[in-house]
């Protein structure tokens, strides 16, 4: 173990020898001639020249040392199923599902679409299409026949991969008949489906287009699939960001440099080791379960828990019970999924062996302090690591590494940046860097980003460029729109995003400052603070709570009174200046399908406005409330 700056600045200033090194961490068929290619920026290619394959590198290269370990288990508590697949069980399920791929035509560069619910299934279909060299693009089972359909139009598939159902809290939940209208309502139609029958939801397969996954398996029980070996700068998927600020961005990544970045943070970052086990509870929609439940743990040699099921079902102790039983080491979920936690029995987080667990990563939002608190004192002594990533860099910018050098979390902080990262901030107005200590600016990247990060937006270079790139004196950064300061120890702390700011009489705040201030009143759960419009200061702070206790709240006069202390407590921690106008109590916040917080869409309501493209949101009920409020 060495000091983490050094690894770090090794990493930017001696960039290509540091990756040569990291990209020993993978099989290569032949070895890559340059380690990184920026002559066309902000266009990065690495390991220029070299041939691999991710599936290989999950899988196959795993069977002589590892293949009668677990490498995938599959844990149902919708429908009380639990299997292990060892990596030759997987190895050999995977050519199952490349050979009905092939047979149905797929071949390296095609398209195939994975819309399915968190079943082993996904992952040999996701682990097939990277044997092929096909290119898959997998949309989160929750979304919608019009969300399906654009995506479907965007990443024109040969092939789709569905099942009849998911299924959620005991009740299934139909995907068969979404699929078939997104198809209709699609420009782009695949030429076949290929259909997982739970037998959950009766369904009349469309003849010459869908085929029985189970019937086609049947006649390739013995299936001999090779991986086929591509260029490193081959695309492996593409993914749609959250669509939390827009109209969500179809991410594309690379074989070679996804490998080599995926099979570095494993034992840099989660100190994951070969033989080990790993549980994220995201799930395969996102990129978080790209990542972390398909690719990075079986790169580096550990089993994966795929669980299908609510954190609170049986009861909210059924996460802990994974853990004791499979003897999780590292185990990687989101800060909503611990909130939801919160509200459970605390005695369930002691009740069971934990032993095994080195660490819980939580990212993909603001961690509050109060959550970080509670699952810290909760898990008494286990490290809590935020960590902090976009969909777009495929893996972590932020976090502590304790497989490089053991270092103190600090609560509100997901860390530094990671090795490879050559993270600055700068001034949203003059673009200047800064560098002093506690100053806020933009987080933005150097190029070139470093292996793993997005290649492009999928067929539309042009947006890439203009959405993400900007020059500030003599660099081209890459900026993650997220507003962030980094304290005297390297620290950084996210305040939100570059579009939460709100500019209150002359005065930048920004909306998570404001959040975490209210969040300390005693008796706030959660909130979301947005600006809107004000004739007087331009904008001004407006909050929307969800009360812990609300029996209290049954009277104008009492939510008047809590309102009024909330207020106090903004006074006094930020100043008058960050006061919000008015504190709204609801009963939920209108989040994404992710569990983002959708405060452009809570603002555009704020303002009387439409608010835009709501594909990605989770429960629209929530957002109703607000136009309720807001008309009141
Ligand atoms: P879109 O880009 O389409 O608006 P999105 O940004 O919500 O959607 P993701 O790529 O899933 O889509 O989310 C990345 C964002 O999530 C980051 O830019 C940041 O705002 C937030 N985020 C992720 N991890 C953390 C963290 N640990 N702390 C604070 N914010 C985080
Ligand atoms: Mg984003």
């Amino acid at each position: 173990m060495g000091s983490f700056a050094e690894f770090h600045a090794r990493s930017i200033h001696d960039r290509d020898a540091f990756w040569a090194e990291q990209a020993r961490l993978v099989d290569w068929k032949v070895e890559p001639k340059q380690i990184c290619e920026y002559s066309n920026p902000p266009f990065a290619k690495w390991f220029v020249g070299g041939q691999t394959n991710l599936c290989h590198n999950a899988v196959d290269r795993h069977l002589a040392a590892r293949g009668d370990q677990p490498a995938l288990i599959f844990v149902s508590t919708e429908t009380d199923q639990e299997k292990i697949y060892t990596f030759r069980d997987l190895h050999a399920e995977v050519q199952r599902m490349a050979a009905i791929l092939q047979d149905l035509g797929v071949v390296k560069g095609d398209r195939v679409l994975i819309y399915m619910p968190m079943v082993a299934e996904a992952a040999f279909a996701m682990l097939a299409c990277a044997r092929l060299g096909a290119i898959h693009s997998v949309v989160f089972g929750g979304f919608a026949s019009h969300s399906l359909a654009t995506r479907i139009e965007d990443a024109t598939p040969k092939v789709i991969i569905s099942a009849d159902a998911g299924s959620r809290g005991g009740k299934s939940v139909p995907y068969k008949p979404l699929l078939d209208e997104a198809i209709q309502l699609s420009a782009h139609k695949p030429a076949r489906v290929v259909m997982v029958n739970r037998n959950m939801v009766a369904f009349t397969p469309v003849a010459g287009r869908d085929v029985d996954y189970a019937t086609e398996r049947a006649k390739h029980m013995n299936a001999v699939v090779p991986c086929k070996w591509v260029e490193s700068t081959h695309p492996s998927y593409t993914l749609y960001t959250s669509g939390t600020t827009g109209k969500p961005k179809g991410v594309q990544r690379d074989t070679g440099g996804y490998t080599v970045a995926l099979a570095a943070s494993i034992p840099h970052i989660f100190e994951g080791k070969p033989g080990g086990t790993f549980f994220c509870t995201s799930d395969i929609g996102w990129v978080v379960g790209h990542s972390y439940i398909i690719y990075g743990p079986l790169i580096g040699g550990m089993a994966t828990i795929l669980y299908e099921g609510l954190p609170i079902r049986p009861d909210g102790g059924i996460w802990w019970s994974l853990v004791e039983k499979y003897k999780v080491n590292v185990m990687f979920s989101a800060p909503t999924a611990i909130r939801v936690l919160k509200k459970q029995d605390p005695a369930l987080l002691t009740k069971y062996d934990l032993s095994s667990l080195q660490a819980l990563f939580l990212a993909g939002e603001p961690l509050d302090e109060p959550t970080a608190k509670w699952i810290s004192e909760g898990l008494s002594g286990k490290a809590i690591i935020d960590n902090y990533w976009q969909t777009e860099t495929g893996w972590p910018i932020l976090s502590i590494c304790n497989g490089v050098e053991k270092a103190p979390s600090k609560f509100g902080s997901p860390g530094k940046a990671i090795y490879g990262y050559n993270v600055k901030l700068v001034d949203d107005q003059t673009g200047e860097e800064l560098t002093g200590a506690d100053q806020k600016g933009v987080l933005t990247i150097e190029g070139p980003l470093p292996p793993g990060n997005l290649q492009t937006i999928w067929g539309d270079d042009e947006r890439f460029v203009k959405t993400y790139w900007k020059t500030v004196p003599g660099k081209l950064v890459y900026s993650t729109f997220d507003w962030a300061v980094r304290d005297k120890d390297g620290y950084f702390f996210i305040l939100g995003r570059t579009d939460d700011v709100i500019n209150v009489a002359g005065h930048r705040l920004g909306t998570r400052e404001i959040e975490e201030s209210i969040s300390s009143h005693p008796n706030v759960a959660e909130v979301a603070v947005v600006g809107v419009a004000d004739q007087l200061k331009g904008q001004v702070a407006m909050a929307f709570a969800i009360a812990k206790d609300t029996s209290g709240l049954t009277s104008d006069a009492a939510r008047k009174a809590l309102e009024a202390e909330v207020m106090k407590v903004v006074d006094a921690q930020l100043g008058a200046v960050a006061r919000p106008s008015r504190v709204f109590f609801v009963t939920a916040l209108p989040k994404t399908r992710s569990g983002k917080l959708l405060r452009r869409a809570i603002q555009a309501v704020a303002e009387g406005r439409d608010p835009g493209d709501l594909t990605t949101m989770d429960d629209p009920a929530a957002l109703q409330q607000i136009v309720d409020l807001i008309k009141g």
